[in-house]
């Protein structure tokens, strides 16, 4: 199968790259990422590139999307708990996290977005996945307190409803725009005495924007 073969190779070439974390190296082997393009674009979708995905947004580079999964996977050799995702947009991390964790909330505040999410998931058996059309700026208290955190757009700073549902030990990374006034991934843990938060690697993720549309 040829799309298997295209996948497997993207996974080996995010290795050399520098890629460790089993869980996430057999994720991305597992989930299909051309069903989550438009198939004008599915030819390019073991590429380690961002595609359009309609409204404007993209799905994220693969190397992007396994740096952030290795972040919240860092140090654990259970799966995750409860994962809350801030931008599910064509749905694609929310799958590879559905791999990882026993249980997503998935927020997109983009109607058709979500609702194409929804169209692609179809038929996954993803039963622990759970999409949410809403801003997710307040999170997702009722699922709270959440392991892991994760966003993929980015605004001048972090929610304080964020740091606010991590669970103590749990951790958030997401872009936002950094000390030097420009974006960068964010690592916060939560830990027992208090917020540690690292700026690692500058990115560019599209803007986290405030309501529904
Ligand atoms: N992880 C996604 C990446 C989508 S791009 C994927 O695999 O395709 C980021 C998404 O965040 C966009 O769809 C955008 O509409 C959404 N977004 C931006 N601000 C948001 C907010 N406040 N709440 C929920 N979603 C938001």
């Amino acid at each position: 199968m040829a799309s298997q073969a295209m996948r497997l190779a993207m996974v080996r070439k995010l290795e050399a790259q520098g890629v460790k974390d089993p869980g996430v190296l057999q994720a991305l082997r597992t989930v299909e990422r051309h069903r989550f393009v438009d198939s004008a674009l599915a030819n390019q979708a073991y590429e380690d590139t961002s595609l359009p995905i309609g409204m404007g947004q993209t799905i994220s580079k693969p190397n992007v999307v396994a740096r952030m999964l290795e972040l919240l996977c860092q140090g654990r050799d259970q799966p995750l708990g409860r994962v809350l995702e801030i931008g599910t947009g064509c749905g694609y991390q929310a799958a590879l996290l559905s791999h990882l964790s026993r249980e997503v909330y998935s927020m997109e505040r983009v109607r058709s977005l979500h609702e194409r999410a929804r169209e692609n998931l179809r038929g996954m058996q993803l039963s622990n996945l759970h999409l949410l059309f809403g801003d997710g700026m307040p999170g997702f208290p009722r699922g709270a307190p959440y392991a892991a955190i994760i966003a993929a757009a980015g605004g001048e700073g972090l929610p304080s409803a964020w740091v606010d549902q991590l669970a103590v030990g749990g951790r958030l990374v997401a872009p936002a725009i950094g000390d030097a006034g420009q974006q960068r991934l964010i690592v916060i843990d939560k830990t027992r005495t208090g917020v540690v938060r690292s700026e690692l690697e500058a990115v560019m993720f599209v803007p986290l924007k405030s309501g529904i549309a």
